[in-house]
C-alpha cells in the first residue's frame, strides 16, 4: 500500500527531526494541529432543493503569522489530505520567510458537477461557516484545486458582508478588479522557473534542457509556457486526459492559451500540436533533462522511481514523490527541488497580495517578479548552503525541512507559551 500525504509528511518530519535533534516536546509540538474546523452545511440547487456539503479547514502552526493556505473543492478531499498540505504550508512559508503559518481547506464536492449559481451558493454557505476561523489577521485562504480567482471574490464579499465593510486582505489570489495582485496566476510556474534558473545557472542555465510536465493546469502549464519561453524544449506534457510527446518541442504557450481559453489538451493537439499521444507513465519516465510533476501528490513511487530518467526533479505539486521514492532518488543522485521550496512562488506572491490589500496600493507586473526572483534565490541559496549540490548525505529536501522546521522553533522559543 503506498503511503497516505500524511503519512508522507509526518515521515518526512520525522526523518528531518531526526537529523537536527529535534527535542520530543517540539516533535510533540510540530506534529500537533492547532485548529481542525469540520461543518456539515446545506446548499441551494438550481431546482430548488438543497444538498449537505462537508467541509474542513486545518490550521496546523500559527507561531510564524496568520494561518494561510488554500481551499480545494474536490471529490476525493479528506481530513488527512488537509492536514498533510497545512503542514507542508507551515513549512513552505518558514522557508520563504513569509511570515504566515500554514492552513488548508477543502470542501468533498465535485465542482464541474454543480452549475455556477451553485458553485457560488456553496462558497458563500462554507464562507459563512468559516467567518469565526478566518480574516486576514488569523488565516488568509486562496485558490487551490477546484478553486480560483471568482471563488476568491465571493469568500471575500461573503466575509466582508458578515463584517460590515470591504475586507479584501481575508483572502488571496482575487480578480485583479478587487485587488489581487498582477503576476499571482502565474506565480508558482514562475517560481519553479527561478528555481530551476538559480540551480543551473553554474552549468549553462535552463536554455537547451528538456523538460517533461506533468499536469498542465496553474503550475503546470504556466511552468511549461516559460520554460519554453526560457529556451527549455518542453518535449513531455500530460494532463489527466492526455500525455503527449513531441521530439522538437511542444509548444506549451499556444497549448496554454488555448486551455486556458477552455479548450482541452486533446482538442488542441488535434488542430495544432499534432505530437504522439504516449502512455500517462510515460510523462514521469521520459528520457529528459528535467522532470516537473505538478498535477497531483503521490505520483512519484517505489513502483516507478528506478525508471525516472531525469537527473532532476522540480516538484511543482504539493507532495508528488513519496518518502520511499525519494529514498530511491537519493541513492541513484537525482536530485529533488523540493515542493515546499519549488511551488512556494504562489504563497510567496499571496504574501506580496496581502501587503498591497493591507496598504491598498497596486505593484507593477514587474516589480512583483522581481521581489519574487529576490526572495525564491535567497531560500535556494539557503537550502543549499545547508546541503550543497552533489553533495552526499543530504537532499534538498531535508535541508529545506530543517531550516523550516528551525524557524518556527525559533518562532515560539521567542514567544513563550501562553499564559
Ligand atoms: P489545476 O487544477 O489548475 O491543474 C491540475 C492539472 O493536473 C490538470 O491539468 C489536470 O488534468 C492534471 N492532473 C490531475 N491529476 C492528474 C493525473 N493523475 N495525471 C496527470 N495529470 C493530472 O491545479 P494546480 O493549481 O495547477 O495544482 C496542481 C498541484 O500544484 C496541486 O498539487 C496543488 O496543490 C499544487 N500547488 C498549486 C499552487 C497554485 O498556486 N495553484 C501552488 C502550490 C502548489
Amino acid at each position: 500500500m503506498p503511503a497516505t500525504i500524511l503519512e508522507s509528511a509526518l515521515s518526512q518530519f520525522h526523518s528531518a527531526a531526526d537529523q537536527i535533534n529535534l527535542s520530543d516536546q517540539n516533535r510533540d509540538y510540530l506534529t500537533a494541529f492547532k485548529t481542525t474546523f469540520h461543518t456539515e452545511f446545506p446548499v441551494e440547487m438550481d431546482d430548488g432543493s438543497f444538498r449537505v456539503f462537508h467541509g474542513i479547514r486545518v490550521h496546523h502552526n500559527i507561531a510564524r503569522g496568520p494561518a494561510k493556505g488554500g481551499i480545494r473543492y474536490d471529490a476525493a478531499v479528506t481530513i488527512e489530505e488537509v492536514k498533510a498540505l497545512a503542514m507542508f504550508m507551515t513549512w513552505k512559508c518558514a522557508v520563504v520567510g513569509v511570515p504566515f503559518g500554514g492552513a488548508k481547506g477543502g470542501v468533498i464536492v465535485n465542482p464541474r458537477e454543480l452549475s455556477t449559481s451553485e458553485l457560488q451558493n456553496l462558497t458563500r454557505r462554507f464562507t459563512s461557516e468559516l467567518v469565526p476561523i478566518i480574516g486576514p489577521d488569523q488565516d488568509i485562504p486562496a485558490p487551490d484545486m477546484g478553486t480560483n480567482p471568482q471563488v476568491m471574490a465571493w469568500m471575500m464579499d461573503t466575509y466582508s458582508m458578515a463584517r460590515g465593510y470591504t475586507i479584501p486582505g481575508v483572502v488571496t489570489g482575487k480578480p485583479i478588479a478587487l485587488g489581487g495582485s498582477e503576476g499571482r496566476f502565474e506565480a508558482t510556474g514562475r517560481g519553479i522557473l527561478y528555481v530551476l534558473q538559480e540551480h543551473l545557472a553554474a552549468e549553462g542555465g535552463v536554455s537547451g534542457r528538456t523538460v517533461s510536465v506533468q499536469g498542465f493546469g496553474n503550475v503546470g502549464g504556466v511552468a511549461a509556457k516559460l520554460l519554453q519561453q526560457a529556451g527549455a524544449t518542453v518535449t513531455h506534457v500530460g494532463d489527466k486526459d492526455i500525455s503527449l510527446h513531441r521530439p522538437g518541442g511542444i509548444d506549451a504557450t499556444s497549448a496554454f492559451v488555448y486551455t486556458q481559453a477552455g479548450g482541452s489538451l486533446r482538442d488542441w493537439n488535434r488542430e495544432f500540436g499534432h505530437a504522439e499521444e504516449v502512455a500517462p507513465a510515460e510523462i514521469l519516465t521520459a528520457d529528459v533533462d528535467v522532470l516537473v510533476p505538478a498535477a497531483t501528490e503521490s505520483v512519484l513511487t517505489e513502483e516507478n522511481a528506478e525508471d525516472v530518467r531525469a537527473r532532476l526533479i522540480v516538484e511543482g505539486a504539493n507532495g508528488p514523490t513519496t518518502p520511499e521514492a525519494d529514498a530511491i532518488f537519493q541513492r541513484r543522485g537525482i536530485t529533488v527541488i523540493p515542493d515546499i521550496l519549488a511551488n512556494a512562488g504562489g504563497v510567496t506572491v499571496s504574501y506580496f497580495e496581502w501587503v498591497q490589500g493591507r496598504q491598498f496600493l497596486q505593484w507593477s507586473e514587474d516589480e512583483v517578479n522581481a521581489h519574487l526572483r529576490r526572495i525564491i534565490a535567497k531560500a535556494y541559496r539557503e537550502v543549499t548552503s545547508r546541503c550543497p549540490i552533489g553533495g552526499e548525505g543530504c537532499t534538498q529536501r531535508q535541508a529545506a525541512n530543517w531550516i523550516a522546521i528551525e524557524r518556527v522553533v525559533e518562532a515560539l522559543t521567542l514567544r513563550g507559551i501562553f499564559p
